[in-house]
């Protein structure tokens, strides 16, 4: 199995010199396993170079499948800028959490890209989509068995566990860490992360920034790597960087690898893990 990251930050692009190491693009990581559809867990900007990577090495016209979170902005606004699906025979796949009015996971895409906020609807594309609501579920993609579980962030948010033979990896983008700053550790969190090789996890704020910013959805590298070490995940990628942050910070980030057999590490745009 084969992680690579493609987008790591949160909220919203950035770019210059101060982020150019650990990248700006906001949420997609792809999942590649032999004889398997590509996985993508979700569609933020750095969607786009996952289509320009996957059209250089394949000449067919794509075949995907995206397990997306929610309907932040920067899970999905990659969407309209994949370039494979504007091509006849593309399909992608698509699952996501069903809206708190009823809206279904399709109807709150569809609203998101059409006028006056995009030129093009879904519709017009070339590619055909295909939608699943997901809330607490298990379901086959191909080989994968994958189950989906509410997580705390704003509106309604889910995270993945994944696994294939004996591989798992958790994806966990947002996640609203308790207001008082403790480590309380929900119980669909929990089913997400425990054993996996590779936990991805939300790691927006520092400490301070957690402190003025409580009731933002997110949470720190510290309470991720609590939850890491709890689940007995063997490894996290410390994820969903804030759009401040530069290199240098992430670079000084304490990664508290020290006894608990958990590794700790900062999710890098361009990187490719093998599980
Ligand atoms: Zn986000
Ligand atoms: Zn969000």
């Amino acid at each position: 199995m084969q992680v690579t990251f493609h987008g790591v930050r949160g909220s919203t692009p950035c770019h210059g010199p101060l982020t150019a190491k650990y990248g700006g693009n906001t949420a997609c990581v792809s999942i590649q396993s032999e004889g398997q559809r590509p996985l993508l867990l979700d569609l933020g900007t750095g969607l786009r170079y996952f289509g320009q990577m996957y059209k250089t090495t394949n000449p067919d016209p794509i075949d995907a499948v995206a397990l997306v979170t929610h309907m932040h902005w920067d899970h999905i606004q990659g969407l309209p800028f994949f370039s494979p699906i504007i091509r006849d025979g593309a399909r992608l796949e698509l699952y996501g959490p069903r809206q708190d009015d009823g809206r279904t996971f399709f109807e709150a895409v569809s609203n998101a890209i059409r006028q006056p906020t995009f030129p093009v609807e879904l519709h017009d594309l070339r590619g055909k989509f295909e939608f699943h609501d997901v809330e607490n579920d298990s379901f086959m993609v191909d080989d994968f068995h994958i189950t989906s579980r509410s997580v705390p962030h704003n509106g309604p948010t889910v995270g993945y566990r994944i696994e294939i033979g004996n591989k798992s990896v958790a994806y966990i983008s947002d996640h609203q860490q308790p207001l008082d700053g403790s480590f309380a550790l929900p119980d669909g969190v929990r089913e997400l992360a425990e054993d996996v090789d590779l936990l991805i996890h939300d790691s927006q704020f520092t400490a301070t920034e957690f402190a003025a910013k409580s009731n933002w959805g997110h949470c720190t590298a510290e309470f991720a790597t609590q939850i890491a070490i709890a689940c007995r995940a063997k490894s996290i990628a410390l994820f969903h960087h804030d759009p401040d942050r530069t290199d240098a910070e992430l670079d000084a980030t304490p990664l508290c690898n020290s006894t608990s057999g958990t590794r700790v590490f900062i999710a890098q745009e361009g990187a490719t893990i093998s599980l």
